[in-house]
């Protein structure tokens, strides 16, 4: 009898564990009116960024982008493009042709930035961009040429015109440690040309600054002419989509449409998510070098999942319910989780052997009831994030329906993204959201391919044809 109570006692113990594991993960497991309620405030917060009274105080800021149509067909010509990302850049050279074979060829290099450089001056940096353009234009023979060129950004620019900017290096920039701070508040496109001038080499028209969300709308646009958002489900979070410009209150004139960069990562910022962060997000937020910004992005892009799904591993450590209630170096270790791991842990196809095995990897010894409970807490995660990336895209839709006045719209959502094209299962549920919560809308999705490049010479080529308009 004293054994059969032992027993009953140790079941007790472990079916308590599993309940307190599960109210846990609760929090993360959204409603259906939950979510709706995300949309809704999406929705609030697009209008407040596109108002002037509001747009200054605006979290989800809605940047014009002057990229006033998507590509026709009828580009033609040879481009350059520059990609500034995080610790290299590239530069391209994009030759597009019309007709009734349309081509676009592209070749291109990849620099180094050195960390002496990106912790230097702005000066030094684009100096260092320059010599590097340098370098491509001897190697490709086009020194003379004086070619449009087009420049992604892969952070937020507040662009008074296609090419005059003004740039924010503050959110993920900060993280990827790009430190050349002074060029905040400077307007990047005079500090190229600048740069361009001071090498006395070769001459360059820079036509167009481009946020990576543009770039990938344009390059999917171009293939198909549905194709009106961008979104970028990777590193980062953001969108982008054709608003009309009437709409667009801080920019003058209602005629037709206008790309605005929405950078919807900050949603939430003014506070108005704060009901379904968890203590985890918080703690995310605060062990991250931009507290208090970008509150969406981290809990729904890759650079901060595997930082959640932590945070709730330490905290289950320390309840004693894994690793043996051991907090290992490993566990404190500040971005162990990857997106690269997290969509390994998981794949349908592993084992829970394989997934014990990464964990090993990692530094992590665990238990076979130790990785079942690591693969359902990843699971959760990244379910939350592609069901609330979904609620944000169905606000998206369902306001450019509401725009024209559609009782059903069909249309095309250009995509780029490691979280989006690795993950075993985020593009899914977050189609699934998308459906669920606009079902009004018919929405298609579309891999982009190398949207930073080739869609910033789109953007180019579209803004030259543009400036020829303009000028007749
Ligand atoms: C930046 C956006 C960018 C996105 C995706 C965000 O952190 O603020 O400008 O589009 O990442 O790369
Ligand atoms: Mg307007």
């Amino acid at each position: 009898a004293k054994g059969a109570a032992m027993v009953t006692a140790v079941a007790y113990r472990l079916t308590e564990q599993a309940r307190q594991i599960q109210q846990t993960l609760a929090e993360f497991r959204l409603s259906k009116a939950q979510l709706l309620e995300v949309k809704k405030r999406m929705r609030i917060e697009i209008e407040r960024g596109l108002k002037k009274d509001t747009h200054q105080e605006a979290t989800v800021k809605m940047l014009p982008t002057f990229v006033r149509s998507t590509p026709d067909g009828t580009e033609n010509g040879d481009f350059l493009a520059l990609d500034l990302g995080g610790t290299n850049f590239r530069v391209l050279l994009v030759k597009i042709r019309s007709g009734k074979r349309r081509t676009v060829e592209m070749h291109n290099k990849i620099y180094a930035i050195p960390i002496e450089v990106m912790q230097g001056t702005g000066e030094e940096l684009f100096d260092h961009i320059v010599h590097c353009i340098s370098d491509f234009l001897d190697y490709m023979g086009m020194k003379s040429a004086r070619l449009p060129l087009g420049f992604t950004f892969s952070f937020p620019c507040h662009q008074t015109s296609l090419d005059a900017v003004c740039s924010h290096l503050s959110h993920l920039q900060d993280l990827e440690g790009f430190k050349a701070t002074d060029c905040e508040g400077e307007d990047v496109v005079e500090l190229l040309r600048e740069a361009i001038k001071r090498k006395e080499e070769f001459e360059l028209d820079v036509v167009a600054i481009v946020n990576d969300t543009v770039g990938t709308m344009m390059t999917c646009a171009y293939e198909e002419p549905t194709c009106e958002i961008g979104l970028i489900a990777g590193t980062g979070s953001n969108a982008c989509y054709m608003e009309e410009m009437k709409n667009i209150e801080i920019v003058e004139g209602k005629e037709g449409r206008m790309c605005v960069n929405m950078e919807w990562g900050a949603f939430g910022d003014n506070g108005c998510l704060d009901d379904i962060r968890t203590k985890y997000d918080q703690a995310v937020d605060e062990n991250s070098l931009n507290e208090g910004k970008q509150r969406y992005e981290k809990m729904c892009s890759g650079m901060y999942l595997g930082e959640i799904v932590r945070q709730i591993l330490i905290d289950l450590t320390k309840r004693g319910f894994l690793f043996r209630g051991q907090i290992s170096e490993t566990l404190k270790t500040r971005g162990i989780f990857e997106t690269k791991f997290l969509s390994q842990i998981e794949s349908d196809r592993l084992a829970l052997l394989q997934v014990r095995a990464i964990l090993q990897q990692l530094g992590l010894d665990s238990t076979c009831d130790d990785s079942i409970i690591v693969k359902e807490v990843c699971g959760t995660v990244s379910r939350r994030a592609a069901q609330i990336c979904g609620a944000g895209m169905a606000a998206v839709v369902d306001k450019i329906r509401e725009n024209r006045k559609l009782d059903h719209l069909d249309i095309t959502v250009g995509v780029d993204g490691t979280l989006y094209k690795l993950h075993p299962h985020f593009s899914r549920i977050f189609h699934q959201t998308v459906k669920e919560l606009a079902p009004k809308c018919d929405v298609n999705f579309l891999l982009s391919e190398d949207g930073s490049g080739k869609g910033a010479a789109l953007i180019t080529a579209v803004g030259c044809r543009q400036r020829e308009l303009d000028a007749q």
